[in-house]
């Protein structure tokens, strides 16, 4: 029985909706000891400019990932028998009204994961809580990013903050984390009051793909643009839910029409595997918002896809 007990627990081969509901109905644990790529809830919105809800977001993503099972249709990548993977729980919170002090706290929970050499797999939270990610497993290692999202979080500083949702990436370039020649930022689109936030990314370098683009040339030209633009260096990959359009994922705060369809994101993704990644998140499900669940399901879906990504990569990284 390969040292298990008879009658020990296997989420895996249980009914689906019983016990308490893990990222993917992987174990839980609070020690990273020994994980290759822990799933990890950040139940922070505070950082939206408009309207909230993601803090909900790791529990209902939490719920409809038990839809999860282990074997990819298509790769037929397996991400359990690969590495190590559990649900670490969230990001624990003792200052949740206080920006810097939220900055602080996942800062020093990813740094504790990145020490141990355990990859991160996010479910936010708005997308803010990148730039403290970032902080933690960036500070030995400037990371490429692709980037998947209606905006590109490259703005600077609301209402006299400077860790608003739309900002995460600004902070990352100040800061030398993130690599802009690295980054490829996908599926931009909708009216803004000013084009800053374009202009910074384009300025310092990031391929923007605006979506009238990407419909254009389609997403095999975009995932070969993608890889040319990361290359081999150390990658993260970020995807806000409001990259898709609306109709797929009505769940986000900040919707924009005229977005990527799931299938598109789909292949986007698989279109990533064999970059050397580092790390990952799915952002901004707000589930007051996502009436079916639905955006959740979308949620917990692109998170499996980006587990056996992650997968892949570790497990290159550990056999070469
Ligand atoms: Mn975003
Ligand atoms: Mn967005």
């Amino acid at each position: 029985m390969d040292g298990k007990q008879k009658n020990e627990f296997d989420p895996m081969v249980a009914p689906r909706y019983s016990e308490i509901a893990t990222f993917m109905r992987a174990p839980f644990t609070t020690s990273a000891d020994g994980v290759d790529i822990g799933l990890i809830g950040v139940p922070y919105d505070g950082g939206t400019t408009n309207r909230p809800g993601a803090r909900h977001g790791p529990r209902e993503i939490r719920n409809m990932s038990s839809l999860m099972r282990s074997i990819h249709h298509v790769s037929r990548c397996n991400p359990y028998e690969l590495c190590k993977v559990a649900d670490l729980g969230d990001v624990r919170f003792t200052k949740v009204f206080n920006e810097i002090a939220v900055v602080e706290e996942i800062e020093a929970f990813y740094r504790d994961l990145h020490e141990q050499g355990t990859i991160p797999l996010t479910a936010g939270g708005d997308h803010s809580i990148t730039y403290p990610i970032f902080k933690a497993i960036a500070s030995d290692q400037q990371l490429g990013m692709v980037h998947i999202d209606a905006h590109t979080d490259t703005w600077d500083e609301f209402q006299g903050s400077k860790f608003n949702h739309g900002a995460p990436f600004r902070r990352a370039v100040e800061d030398g984390l993130l690599d802009p020649k690295r980054t490829i930022q996908i599926g931009i689109r909708g009216a803004q009051n000013t084009s800053e936030g374009w202009d910074y990314s384009i300025d310092h370098g990031m391929r923007v793909v605006f979506m009238e683009e990407f419909d254009e040339i389609g997403v095999d030209a975009v995932i070969e643009e993608a890889r040319r633009v990361v290359g081999d260096g150390p990658t993260y990959v970020s995807f806000d839910v409001d990259g898709l359009d609306p109709v797929y994922a009505p769940g986000t705060g900040t919707p924009e029409i005229g977005g990527i369809t799931t299938i598109d994101a789909q292949k986007l993704l698989r279109g990533l595997s064999g970059l050397d990644l580092r790390g990952g998140d799915v952002v901004e499900v707000a589930p007051p918002f996502d009436q079916t669940g639905n955006t959740a399901l979308v949620g917990a879906t692109i998170m499996y896809e980006i587990l056996c990504l992650l997968a892949e990569a570790h497990a290159k990284r550990h056999n070469a």
